[in-house]
């Protein structure tokens, strides 16, 4: 553990983080970026005071702004400026190697089905993986952690206990311990280390047996602050003032896996709940929210998106987060609530912003009712980051210029990365967000209102400002934060 000793020549006290051992869920209340940029990494949080290892302790600016983003009070402590970087690493869990090494390190031959599933998920929270597989294939256990987006294995427990761990997850889920023919779907709690996460768990048949995936609701992966989410600080400073408005409609889209419920979650959490009533109806509510009176949509009997909405809106809102618009009906309803006094928050299943715009007015609502409400239809990808450990500079020839223009990418040099023991061989270290923010202008609200087409719609977009995804993701590429060929897939995908 760390000594905290005083040096007489220095103002704060100074830190050996060499044996220290980071708690991720402290780290990241900084994000990584910021973290780099200020030099400065949160150490633990104690009754709402966070001490933070810096190299300038005595910036005042810095100090403040530290604690607009992590919501804490700030107790500083001085570094040494040639460790801060490879500490950073560290507590980011910049080096994927060590999950590996440290759970095998823990694994007994004494454990059973108990002591392993626990030691499992235990890892699974201090690492903020999102999903646990446990996989039967073939004649082996095959054990797989998505972290950041990216499926890491880890050394199986004997084969010999998996019916067992299955059964153990059954038990812990209340599902029928017999039925092996038929999938299963349940959820529980976990909770340790003053933690409790909701997991939601799936057991499949395989043909080569049973296989369970635990989804990990960790709060810790809902960002305290829109900062978290990766936007530019000019896009974040817009989106605050726009959040701040009484009504209208804000969309965020993207395909599955795009982010879209973190960035619905973060931002209700911007707002002020205590003197707005804010009600959600969703499906499912992933993130329980004190604040906020979720709805969960049932269809079996019959409380749909529409009943929902139906319903919340005789309860007094001011701010209203709806799952997603699917079909007219909801739409209808929710740019009416837009129209009215509130400020209404959902996601479409798009994958451009003027699709997104062009889907509305397909569903045959009234040009006026979208011109009226909607405000901003932000569409959003998570993307992985380049190692930057084993990344190299490339040069983009002439041929492949062009081929890159024409998807409406402009870049002189990438980054292409070859793995290393840093980033567990992937040549990724965690995601940020690529995206397209159409704010609806008068330009856009013409066009609608013209009954234009998605094609003309995009045209007065652009001579109006809006940056399209592939134009935005430019910066990202030529500074290696992001490979082209992950910004290609995405852009495929569109
Ligand atoms: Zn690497």
């Amino acid at each position: 553990m760390t000594v905290i000793k005083s040096v007489p020549d220095k103002k704060h006290p100074v830190i050996g983080l060499k044996n220290f051992v980071f708690d991720p869920s402290v780290s990241r209340l900084l994000p990584l970026p910021q973290a780099h940029r200020f030099k400065a990494l949160p150490l633990f949080l104690i009754e709402g005071r966070l001490s933070v290892a810096m190299t300038d302790p005595d910036n005042i600016e810095l100090l403040d702004e530290i604690a607009r983003i992590t919501g804490c009070e700030i107790a500083p402590v001085s570094v040494d400026a040639g460790d801060i970087n490879s500490f950073i690493a560290r507590a980011y869990g910049c080096n994927k190697g060590d999950i590996i090494t440290d759970y095998r390190n823990e694994i007994r031959d004494e454990f059973n089905s108990i002591s392993v599933l626990n030691l499992l998920l235990e890892k699974a929270v201090f690492h903020l993986a999102s999903d646990l597989h446990l996989e039967k294939s073939g004649k082996e256990v095959r054990i797989r952690m998505r972290i950041d987006g990216a499926l890491i294995e880890i050394k199986p427990y004997d084969t010999a206990l998996h019916e067992e761990v299955i059964s153990r997850i059954k038990v812990i889920c209340g599902m029928d311990i017999a039925e092996q023919r038929l999938p299963q779907e349940g959820k529980s709690i976990w909770s340790g280390g003053g933690k409790e996460i909701d997991l939601r768990i799936v057991i499949l048949p395989s043909v080569a047996g049973e296989t369970a995936v635990i989804r990990l609701l960790n709060p810790v992966n809902i960002r305290k602050n829109i900062e978290h989410l990766g936007f530019s600080d000019s896009f974040t400073a817009g989106y605050r003032k726009l959040i701040e408005k009484r009504q209208g409609m804000i969309l965020i889209c993207g395909p599955t896996g795009s982010g879209k419920t973190t960035t619905l979650y973060t931002t209700i959490q911007e707002l002020d709940l205590s003197a707005n009533k804010a009600i959600s109806v969703e499906d499912p509510c992933e993130y329980r929210l004190q604040e906020l009176t979720q709805l969960e949509v049932n269809r079996d009997i019959g409380f749909d998106y529409a009943a929902g909405l139906k319903a919340v809106l005789r309860a007094d809102p001011d701010i209203i987060m709806l799952g997603e618009i699917r079909d007219r009906e909801t739409a209808h309803i929710a740019l009416e609530a837009a129209m009215t006094g509130h400020l209404v928050f959902s996601t479409l299943h798009t994958t451009s912003s003027v699709s997104a715009v062009y889907r509305l007015i397909e569903m045959n609502l009234p040009a006026f009712m979208i011109v009226d409400s909607l405000l901003l239809v932000l569409t959003q990808r998570l993307v992985r980051k380049n190692c930057e450990y084993c990344r190299t500079e490339r040069e983009i020839g002439d041929q492949e210029k062009i081929t890159l223009r024409n998807m409406g990418v402009t870049v002189s040099v990438h980054y292409e990365t070859r793995g290393c023991s840093r980033c567990g061989g992937t040549g990724f270290n965690g995601r940020t967000v690529l995206y397209e923010a159409l704010n609806i202008n008068d330009a856009v609200r013409k066009m609608i209102v013209l009954g234009k087409g998605e094609d003309e719609i995009r045209t007065e977009a652009l001579k109006s400002g809006f940056i399209p995804m592939g134009a935005n993701s430019t910066a990202l590429i030529e500074s290696g934060t992001i490979s082209l060929a992950e910004v290609l897939q995405h852009l495929r995908e569109s």
